[in-house]
């Protein structure tokens, strides 16, 4: 159980236990507090102080967002590296980076595939797109069925951005998608490229639907990284991806209802935890990455609505020094990233919560009709858009040789029994 699960089933105890002893009191309806009447069987009249999802319809003014990864490129079981999601009430959906780790926590949200199909990338660290082959593939295999869409910068060279790494992605899984096509609904394993300019200077890369996505450089590493903005209904998300503080973040973060920054492991803690010497913690916590006292600087600069920190391992034993370091320089509204927070936006308002999911999760509702495999018509598109030939796509003689036939007569019953059970044949292979 992570600490996620245990901390949201305290919160529902707790909400239990209130909703119980008002109830007891006055058995008809009661009011719990001021204005609130409570009713003793439709429960989602009740406040809740936790998200789960699949239960709340999205205003069509509202923009909810929900952090599916928080932490670093050291791995751990609580906190997945950079993702989050933004919902839009106008429908569309969009994912700004997919660390390591997040693939599971997007799915525990239950959210239909076809609805997830657009990845923004703020650089090709492997904390910020770690997950995008399970993005992807998985997703595919979830029921998406179109094409993943992927943005992301360009480089320094051609092979330092985003549509280079995307195409070698495709070859590294080649033997991955060479053995389902045929035998999956195969349109959700398209992988759409679109690499824009690292260097355009608050400029659109995204504009559909009433929502303006636009880039701007960071300072991180090397030559290529961005931050993001995305707009609609006069709301502003912020994500800033990882940067040292920048001139651009400055100008073009202003005015925005959610900004989200890193805001790095303090440097006593890098040095005590992650066996860093001194001088490495000194470069990689205040010039690689932004310093807490750093994040503060920035957000006194911008104003946001709600400032969001992320990028750091939030502990007990940690989560005081990060926030007292961010509050010598900035005192307005702060949210310490976990994962599974989420933020609720509209005009009058930004709630936080935790959201509290389902980790035995299954693949969520369909958007659209399945279809069956596409067989031979696919292997052949695929064998000519890929360049392996078709034999290829099927087991050799070699191979299937030796395939046992003493368990033919068992399967043979499952596809009866299948055949009875719908009222179709379906004819066994080979028979
Ligand atoms: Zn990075
Ligand atoms: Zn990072």
């Amino acid at each position: 159980m992570t600490p996620s699960k245990t901390k949201g089933t305290l919160w529902h105890s707790l909400l239990i236990s209130a909703a119980l002893a008002v109830t007891l009191g006055e058995p008809d309806t009661a009011v719990a507090q001021e204005g609130m009447t409570v009713s003793p069987t439709m429960v989602r009249d009740r406040p809740r102080d936790v998200y789960y999802p699949n239960t709340e319809d999205l205003r069509e003014d509202e923009m909810r967002v929900i952090a599916c990864g928080t932490g670093m490129p050291t791995t751990r079981a609580s906190q997945a590296a950079a993702c989050f999601l933004v919902e839009l009430g106008n429908g569309d959906k969009f994912i700004f980076d997919a660390g390591a780790g997040s693939a599971e926590r997007i799915s525990s949200l239950q959210i239909p595939y076809d609805f997830i199909d657009k990845v923004f990338i703020s650089h090709l660290h492997a904390d910020h797109f770690g997950a995008l082959a399970e993005l992807w593939i998985g997703g595919g295999l979830m029921g998406r069925q179109k094409p993943l869409r992927v943005w992301g910068p360009s480089g320094p060279t051609e092979d330092l951005g985003t549509a280079a790494a995307m195409n070698a992605l495709k070859l590294v899984y080649r033997w991955d998608l060479a053995g389902r096509v045929g035998i999956v609904d195969f349109r959700g394993y398209g992988l759409e490229v679109n690499e824009f300019d690292y260097k355009g200077e608050n400029a659109v890369v995204y504009e559909d639907n009433g929502v303006t996505i636009r880039s701007w450089p960071a300072i991180h590493s090397l030559d290529g990284p961005v931050s993001f903005s995305l707009e609609w209904n006069d709301l502003k998300f912020v994500f800033g991806g990882d940067t040292f503080p920048n001139t651009w973040f400055n100008e073009y973060a202003k005015d925005a209802d959610l900004a989200i920054h890193e805001a790095f492991v303090a440097v006593p803690t890098m040095v005590s935890k992650m066996g860093f010497t001194p001088e490495q913690a000194l470069l990689v916590g205040t010039q690689v990455h932004t310093a807490p006292e750093a994040f503060g600087k920035i957000m006194s600069e911008i104003q946001p609505r709600m400032a969001v920190a992320y990028h750091f391992f939030k502990d007990f034993d940690t989560t005081p020094a990060i926030n007292d370091r961010i509050r010598t320089t900035y005192d307005g509204p702060l949210s310490l990233a976990e994962d599974f927070m989420v933020w609720n936006i509209t005009e009058e308002d930004i709630r936080v919560r935790m959201a509290v999911v389902d980790e035995d999760t299954w693949s969520p509702a369909l958007a659209g009709k399945a279809e069956p495999p596409g067989g031979d018509a696919d292997r052949e598109t695929f064998s000519e858009n890929s360049g392996v030939p078709v034999d290829a796509l099927n087991y050799s003689e070699f191979i299937i040789s030796k395939k046992w036939d003493g368990v033919d007569e068992v399967l043979r019953g499952v596809y009866n029994e299948a055949s009875e059970a719908l009222g179709r044949e379906f004819v066994y292979p080979g028979d």
